[in-house]
């Protein structure tokens, strides 16, 4: 079942929608056409009680003045591109410097607050919305006008799947990503909750957190979420990758971007049971433990340092100045395409 309502107008005259799929369990997913903002995930614990598993807020202004990407789709480029400037075919591109000297998450008027068009639809594996956006030529600096669409799908089975495709005029770069803050286990915070990474390398970063070019092992350090771990046992682990973001804060490179038997990320929290497996076709996935997180929330509850957990598959940071880096330059005539599920689950078939 799909359901539109009205959300708000933004200060530029344009309104808001909040669409509402629910499938056939009665879990549902709340996106406003704001950013492609989930505002809301709810789904089971092991006990069939329901909750929402992502923070937000309850209200369009607070949307508008969020920082930290509550919920949003990301774009163009997802992540951290040093000293915002990049050569592209032998020219070299300004982009926005809205960290720093450096770019991070598609700029000061990124795609997570713009307004997308939304096409809700009934599919066969669930409630779905097509949401898409052009982005003009020259926005934030990024070169050449970009046709973006994402279909998230709320599944019959819990999971919230996102489609990515898009196209260009001109050579360019994309990174996409998407920005939920999930907590399993509602308002307690994310020590508790149990980690595993099929990933047995990392983007290793200086100081400045940016990219040093290394992939490095993970085998033999704290970072190592091969077996499952429990989140809270390294968050303060004084290991300088971690103790300089002040937890975890870094790009994994997935395994077998693609591998559909095998999840890429598996989330579990023991208390409600609930389990989220994530799949990608990305070869990178930033998990961010909400570590300068500062926020008022839904009813005024306040979010601070690791209060929940993103998982952003994307390419890695910085790609466009590392050639040895999987690719994410997007060319006329080619087509972004982008596949991650978040698969929601709980109790037995939680498999714990
Ligand atoms: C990044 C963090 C950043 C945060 C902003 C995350 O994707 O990894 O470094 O502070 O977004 O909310």
């Amino acid at each position: 079942m799909i359901e539109r309502a009205y959300y708000g107008t933004l200060p530029t005259g344009e309104s808001v929608d909040q669409y509402t799929l629910t499938n056939n369990s009665g879990a549902f997913m709340k996106v406003i056409t704001f950013g492609g903002i989930v505002t809301n995930l709810v789904v089971p614990d092991m006990l069939g009680r329901m909750g929402d598993v992502v923070l937000g807020f309850d209200h369009l202004e607070a949307y508008v003045q969020d920082i930290t990407y509550q919920g949003a789709l990301i774009g163009r480029f997802g992540n951290r591109i040093a000293g915002a400037t990049f050569d592209l075919e032998g020219k070299t591109w300004n982009i926005s410097q809205n960290e720093g000297p450096n770019h991070l998450h598609g700029g000061f008027r990124p795609w997570s607050k713009k307004v997308w068009q939304a096409i809700p639809k009934e599919t066969f594996e669930g409630p779905s919305l097509i949401l898409s956006l052009i982005s003009p030529d020259g926005d934030e600096g990024f070169p050449g006008q970009v046709s973006v669409t994402v279909v998230y799908t709320w599944t019959h089975a819990n999971e919230f799947k996102l489609y990515y495709t898009a196209t260009t005029d001109q050579p360019t770069i994309l990174n996409l990503t998407h920005h939920a803050y999930f907590h399993l286990g509602g308002d307690a915070g994310v020590e508790d909750h149990f980690l595993q990474l099929a990933a047995r390398k990392y983007v290793a970063l200086t100081p400045e957190g940016m990219p040093t070019g290394e992939l490095a092992a993970v085998s033999g350090t704290p970072l190592d979420f091969s077996t499952t771990k429990r989140i809270g046992d390294v968050l303060n682990d004084d290991y300088p990758p971690i103790a300089n973001r002040k937890g975890l804060d870094l790009n994994w490179v997935v395994d077998q971007p693609g591998n559909t038997d095998r999840p890429q990320a598996v989330l579990y929290e023991p208390h409600t049971g609930r389990r989220m497996d994530v799949y990608t076709t990305e070869p990178g996935i930033q998990v961010y433990t909400s570590n300068f997180l500062n926020i008022n929330g839904r009813e005024g509850v306040y979010f601070g340092k690791h209060s929940a957990i993103c998982l952003e598959t994307q390419h890695f940071p910085d790609s466009p100045n590392h050639a040895a880096f999987p690719s994410t330059i997007l060319r006329p005539g080619e087509t972004y395409r982008q596949l991650t599920g978040y698969r929601f689950a709980s109790g037995m078939e939680a498999g714990f």
